[in-house]
C-alpha cells in the first residue's frame, strides 16, 4: 500500500487526508523534510499559493521538495497545488516562484471576480462512471497554455469558462484547477492512486 502525503503548511489538507485514507492508500500530513522523505507520493493542496510558496522556502522545504519531483516522485495539485506545479505562472505576485514540473502556464484567479467561486460538472479523461465530476472552483487558476510535455484531461464544459482547460496530466503528476477533495466524490483522488500504484 502507497504511502501518500499531503503538504500541511497551509490549505484544505484534513480534506484531502480523508479523500485518501478513503481512497485505500496511508495518508500523512507533509511538513519537514523526514516526513518528506517517507512518501511515495505528494498532494499539493488548494490554499493560498504565495503563501504556501513563501512557507515552503520558511521550512526549508522547496529544495528537497523540487528534487523529489524532478526526480519523477507522482504529484497531484488542486487549485493553489496547481499553481505551485506549474512550470510558469501569470497573475503571480512579486517574486512568486512555483516548483514546475508540468510544462503549463497557469493564470492565477483567471475567473474573475463575478465568478470568484462556482460549481460546474464536467468531464476528465481517466475518471471512469457515468456520471461527470461535480468541480468546485474557488478563485481558481485556468491553464493557459500547455507545452508538449503535457496532456490536458478536462475542460470548463459550458458557460462563459466553456472550453477552459481545468485538468492536465504529465507523467505521473495531475493537476487540477478545482477541488474534488469537497465533493465526497473520491473518483479524482482514485485516479490519482492509481498513477502511483503504477509508478511504484
Ligand atoms: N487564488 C489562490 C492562489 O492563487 C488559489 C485558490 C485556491 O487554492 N482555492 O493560490
Amino acid at each position: 500500500t502507497p504511502t501518500i502525503g499531503v503538504l500541511a503548511l497551509q490549505g484544505d489538507v484534513r480534506e484531502h487526508l480523508a479523500a485518501l485514507t478513503a481512497s485505500g492508500v496511508r495518508a500523512v500530513g507533509v511538513r519537514r523534510t523526514s516526513e518528506l522523505d517517507a512518501v511515495d507520493a505528494l498532494v499539493l493542496p488548494g490554499g493560498e499559493s504565495t503563501t504556501i510558496d513563501k512557507l515552503l522556502r520558511a521550512f526549508d522545504l522547496f529544495g528537497p521538495l523540487q528534487a523529489r519531483l524532478r526526480a519523477g516522485m507522482p504529484a497531484y495539485g488542486s487549485c493553489a497545488g496547481m499553481i505551485l506545479l506549474a512550470d510558469r505562472i501569470i497573475g503571480g505576485i512579486e517574486g512568486q516562484q512555483t516548483l514546475g514540473g508540468v510544462d503549463i502556464t497557469v493564470r492565477r484567479n483567471a475567473f474573475g471576480r463575478q465568478v470568484d467561486s462556482f460549481e460546474t460538472d464536467l468531464r476528465i479523461d481517466g475518471v471512469d462512471g457515468p456520471d461527470p465530476v461535480h468541480a468546485v472552483f474557488i478563485r481558481a487558476p485556468w491553464v493557459e497554455e500547455v507545452g508538449p510535455a503535457a496532456q490536458v484531461v478536462g475542460r470548463v464544459a459550458d458557460g462563459p469558462a466553456a472550453g477552459r482547460i481545468v485538468a492536465v496530466r504529465q507523467g505521473a503528476s495531475l493537476v487540477t484547477s478545482f477541488h474534488p477533495e469537497v465533493t465526497g466524490d473520491t473518483r479524482v483522488h482514485r485516479l490519482f492512486v492509481q498513477i502511483v500504484r503504477d509508478t511504484l
